[in-house]
């Protein structure tokens, strides 16, 4: 039969400077380009999974300017309401990158509108194992306290970890769109 196209909109959040845009290059061009500048954008990356068209949005967002809020976890109810899934990035060798997504976590948990759109969390700069300040551990159980996705990856040496990070993405996206 006739495949149907399916929309996914990928929202990147995180603090500044884990690799959220290096993560977005990567995806879309396969490559690591090492500055990107502060650039907010919404990118749109068309692909077959499965045999399936998936058309990925993604939005790599700039960190919470505290329009509103001064709470670092601060997510807008424009972006809760856009997103179908969530990737939360921070870096392995930043505490204080992990405490934020610590913080988007609970935001989102919290958020009243689409509390099924799932999240996964990942800790990048996984080359960077000589600076490292979060633990594997600490990670994996954060991911397991939310029921969120979790994967360790370093953007700046491999494609493939971020391509897995998309694809689990779409598939928890995709369950979660089954009506029960
Ligand atoms: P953003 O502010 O979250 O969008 O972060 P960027 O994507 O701009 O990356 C911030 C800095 O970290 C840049 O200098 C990148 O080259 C660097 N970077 C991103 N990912 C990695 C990684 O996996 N390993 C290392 N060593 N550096 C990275
Ligand atoms: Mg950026």
């Amino acid at each position: 039969g006739r495949e149907q196209k399916v929309e996914a909109n990928v929202l990147l959040l995180g603090a500044e400077n884990v690799g959220k845009s290096a993560l977005t290059v990567r995806f879309l061009t396969r490559r690591f380009i090492g500055e990107y500048g502060d650039i907010e954008s919404i990118y749109s990356h068309c692909d077959k999974i499965d045999g399936r068209e998936i058309c990925f949005n993604i939005w790599d967002s700039l960190c919470p300017q505290n329009t509103k809020s001064n709470d670092p976890g601060y997510i807008t109810d424009q972006q809760l309401e856009w997103t179908d899934g969530f990737i939360l990035v921070y870096s392995i060798c930043d505490r204080a990158s992990f405490n934020v997504v610590q913080k988007q976590v609970q935001w989102i948990r919290q958020a009243k509108a689409k509390i099924s759109a799932p999240i996964i969390i990942v800790g990048n700069k996984r080359d960077l194992q000589h600076r490292r300040a979060v633990s594997s551990e600490e990670g994996r159980l954060l991911a397991l306290s939310a029921d969120c996705g979790f994967f360790e990856i370093s953007a700046a040496e491999t494609y493939h970890g971020v391509l897995v990070v998309f694809h689990e993405l779409f598939d928890l996206i995709r369950e979660s769109r089954v009506p029960k």
